[in-house]
């Protein structure tokens, strides 16, 4: 870790360990980059670069990342939840601008206070608004792109304002290019009441139950062919099995847990030994930094003045 400095826009940049970036409290350090502003978002990304959300999808080397690590805050970290009167109408409700580093559960939670529907289905997800819209991460109770009517997002070529019918979104997809940064979105949003809110949300939340409340980053592998991979992996005999800090969780297979002082190391340690034992090929659910096959294309972009282009 260094002492925190400023870029020629003002963007604080400082090495931190990205461990306390991410659910599963594993990484090295990296230059982080914390963009309060779309001038600053356009210097971090005039070299390589990653964009860093709630960190719950991921497992970072211990040696970190060689590029550029962009959080989005300030401004771009805050929500602003008033009806637009223009786009509002009747019980069909457009909210002001919801930065893409909000973390998703406190929006969740505040849209049920005021009794508004859309995205009770994505309660439980431990992300930022940007990465979660990236994924369009959700549950068979609902999905993010339920909720959004505008999103704002950041390209090497400038930034444009797109409506969810611009982009190819579909399952655990949102059709945004890699390296793309969900800067902004606006919420499409039903007039309900709280009480049929949190009943949605509670019907959603029920389905997690049985999985574990250790650190971790979710799920580790997509069920192959519709089968449950905790299952295989639970009949391969691998539930509980501990290398250094990390665990295959006893109450779900599919999550390896931090029980303390994990490395990335361990986790891969059991993500290979699970491949090995379990007899069917398995793509893994989360990322992994640097990655190998299915890590994160470093991303570059000329810095540049950003023309909104309106689609
Ligand atoms: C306990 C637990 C439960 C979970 N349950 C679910 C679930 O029910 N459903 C589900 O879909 N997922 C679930 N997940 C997985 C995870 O929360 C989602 O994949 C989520 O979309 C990741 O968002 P994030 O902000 O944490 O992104 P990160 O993990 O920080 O990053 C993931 C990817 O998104 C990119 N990204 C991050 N922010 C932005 C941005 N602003 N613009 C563009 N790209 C960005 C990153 O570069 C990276 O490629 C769960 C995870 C945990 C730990």
């Amino acid at each position: 870790m260094t002492a925190a400095s400023e870029s020629q826009t003002g963007a604080r940049v400082q090495r931190l360990p990205l461990a306390r970036f991410t659910t599963l409290g594993v990484g090295g350090e990296a230059e982080v980059w914390f963009v309060a502003t779309h001038e600053q978002l356009a210097e971090a990304m005039s070299a390589p670069y990653r964009i860093l959300g709630g960190g719950s999808n991921l497992v970072i080397a211990d040696e970190g990342v060689p590029e550029r690590v962009i959080r989005l805050s300030g401004p771009l970290a805050e929500r602003d939840l008033t009806p637009d009167p223009d786009l509002s109408e009747g019980d069909a409700l457009v909210t002001g601008w919801v930065g893409g580093g909000v973390p998703l559960p406190g929006l969740v939670r505040a849209l049920q206070k005021l009794g508004l529907g859309n995205l009770e289905g994505t309660v439980g997800i431990p992300a930022q608004v940007g990465g979660a819209v990236w994924m369009n991460a959700g549950t068979r109770y609902g999905e993010m792109f339920d909720g959004l009517h505008t999103l704002e997002i950041a390209t090497p070529d400038g930034l444009q304002v797109l409506s969810p019918d611009d982009l190819r979104w579909g399952y655990r997809n949102s059709g945004i290019p890699r390296g793309h940064i969900v800067t902004r979105v606006r919420l499409k949003l039903q007039r309900s009441t709280p009480e049929e809110v949190l009943a949605k949300m509670t019907l959603a939340d029920t389905a997690r139950k049985g999985q574990p409340k250790m650190k971790t980053p979710g799920c580790a592998f997509k069920n192959p062919g519709g089968v449950g991979a905790g299952r295989l992996i639970d009949e391969a005999g691998l539930k509980g099995t501990r290398v250094g800090g990390a665990l295959i969780a006893p109450e779900h297979a599919n999550f390896i847990v931090n029980l303390g002082g994990a490395t990335a190391g361990d986790v891969h340690a059991l993500l290979d030994l699970i491949r090995q034992r379990v007899g069917v090929p398995l793509e893994l659910e989360y990322e992994l930094w640097p990655g190998g096959a299915q890590g994160q294309a470093a991303s570059t972009s000329t810095s540049r003045p950003w023309a909104v282009e309106r689609q």
